[in-house]
């Protein structure tokens, strides 16, 4: 009877689970999103405390008993990601993110092994069937690939290893064999043929094996494709949860897997629009050896505040163009007071956003809701386009990858087909960053040498506040 309730309180799990992620598609309703999935995963925790295997792991004895081990993993769990949460900034986010990817992977890895030494201390694999068998072994497969390849990937946006994508002859070769060596470990658990000790080391090898399989896999993607593979990630972290939910047979576990893989997927077939990129291609990229740049440096022009703010003050159109700087600033508030004095100024304000600026899917969006930007003014790339030859003025602050003409220009440039904003084709370009700092791809920026060109050299938020200081003493 109680296994009932357990089930219903599961569907109502699910239907939180589905509708926290339709809130979630929208910045206006994704607290809510987020509200409903807590409640959901709540639901879901306390609904396994009375399943019945689960209850079969009650003992007198505290250090026999399941729901001891569970409430601690609990408070440790809560404990650790509330600290983490409330310490991150902002301009840490897609790390964070990348680790909790990270962590899915692990805890289905885990759940995976905890599963197999079940069966390995009973001496007996007789009593799961085909499915969940298969099921656990690709757990393990896609559990640690992704463990080890969301760690890569947090170390590189983390600025800990070098961002570029490293490559080396015979790679893909050398995964497929990893993959295959995995597959076939599977499939030695799997079988009914072999001895118990066999089916251990074929799994902790699988295990061994998928965890290398994630670093090589990973470390072969880099610069401007990283938002693909993040979401791709995020995709793994969702299977292999519902892989694990198929190993152990718990329903609401299948389900919350299904909807972040399914989500994951969505997302990267996005990013790979955006980017003009064939996932197949992208993943499987052939070795190229390096080439070095072999032009001459031009050096770019740059004007200070005070010789720019004229160009500024006479702007009849204006278009905003975000990037990683302007997270790093934290310069979005000052945006929407420099875009109020222009408008005062009589001038149109718009902004555009890439779907890959900054360092997370939604980045700009959510740091220009975050200034209550008006929704009207904010355009797609596509929709600006070919507008931004009518505007007098394109002014990027931090954004460098986004904006780089080689995209269009160098088909051997690794964002050579990139979709970008085009704002060279702006009357004149101001371009806020710190110095000579490049993108996260390492590209040099040819946007910089153009002739209506101007750079601004400084922090960004500092930059805007001076513009606006600039309108405030010209008003007094
Ligand atoms: P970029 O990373 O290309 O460039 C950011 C620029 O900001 C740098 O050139 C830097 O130059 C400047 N900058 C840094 N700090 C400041 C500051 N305080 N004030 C002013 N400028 C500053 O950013 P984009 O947004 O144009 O492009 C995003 C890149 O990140 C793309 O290559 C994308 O593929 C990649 N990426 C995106 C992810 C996503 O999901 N959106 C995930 C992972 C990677 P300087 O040091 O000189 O100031």
């Amino acid at each position: 009877m109680t296994q009932t309730y357990v089930d219903i309180a599961y569907i109502v799990a699910c239907v939180f689970f589905i509708l926290g992620i339709k809130k979630l598609g929208r910045s206006r309703t994704a607290r809510q999103g987020n509200l409903f999935s807590m409640i959901g995963m709540s639901i879901a925790v306390v609904a396994v405390f009375f399943e019945s295997s689960f209850m079969d792991s009650w003992s007198p004895r505290f250090l026999n008993n399941g729901y001891f081990y569970a409430v601690l993993a609990l408070a440790i769990g809560s404990l650790l990601g509330t600290i983490w949460a409330k310490r991150v900034q902002m301009i840490d986010m897609p790390q964070l993110v990348a680790l909790f990817n990270g962590f899915g992977g692990l805890s289905s890895l885990l759940v995976a092994l905890a599963e197999f030494s079940k069966y390995y201390a009973q001496q007996s694999f007789t009593t799961a069937n085909k499915l969940s068998s298969i099921a656990l072994g690709l757990t393990i497969i896609i559990g640690a690939v992704t463990f080890t390849g969301s760690v890569l990937a947090w170390a590189k946006l983390a600025g800990r290893m070098n961002g570029k994508a490293i490559r080396w002859p015979g790679q893909n070769l050398m995964n497929f064999v990893l993959l295959v060596l995995a597959l076939g470990a599977t499939a030695v658990y799997v079988l009914p043929d072999f001895a118990a000790n066999l089916k251990l080391l074929a799994i902790v090898g699988s295990a061994i094996i998928s965890l290398l399989l994630g670093v090589t896999f990973v470390i072969a993607i880099g610069g401007g494709d990283m938002p693909i593979i993040i979401s791709l990630l995020n995709s793994f972290s969702g299977l292999a949860a519902s892989m694990a939910g198929f190993a152990i047979d718990n329903n609401v576990l299948v389900v919350a897997g299904c909807l972040v893989g399914a989500s994951g997927i969505i997302l990267t077939i996005i990013m790979c629009k955006a980017m003009n990129k064939a996932l197949f291609s992208l993943l499987f990229a052939k070795y190229k050896a390096g080439k070095k740049s072999d032009g001459d440096y031009v050096e770019p022009k740059s004007l200070s505040v005070e010789d720019a703010f004229p160009i500024l003050e006479a702007a009849q159109s204006v278009v905003f163009i975000p990037g990683y700087g302007m997270a790093v600033a934290q310069a979005q508030h000052v945006v929407k007071e420099l875009a109020q004095k222009l408008e005062d100024n009589g001038c149109e304000v718009s902004y555009v956003i890439h779907p890959v600026a900054g360092r997370m899917p939604g980045h700009m969006n959510v740091l220009l809701a975050e200034a209550d930007i008006d929704y009207d003014q904010l355009l797609t790339m596509e929709e600006m386009n070919p507008l931004m030859g009518q505007q007098d003025l394109a002014i990027i602050i931090g954004a460098n990858d986004v904006v780089n003409p080689v995209a269009e220009d160098d088909p051997d440039s690794p964002i050579y087909g990139m979709p970008i904003i085009q704002a060279y084709k702006a009357n004149t370009v101001f371009v806020l960053k710190r110095g000579q700092g490049m993108g996260y791809s390492g590209l040099e920026n040819t946007l910089f040498t153009k002739d209506n060109t101007v750079m601004i050299y400084g922090d960004a938020k500092s930059t805007i506040s001076a513009f606006v200081k600039e309108f405030q003493d010209l008003a007094d």
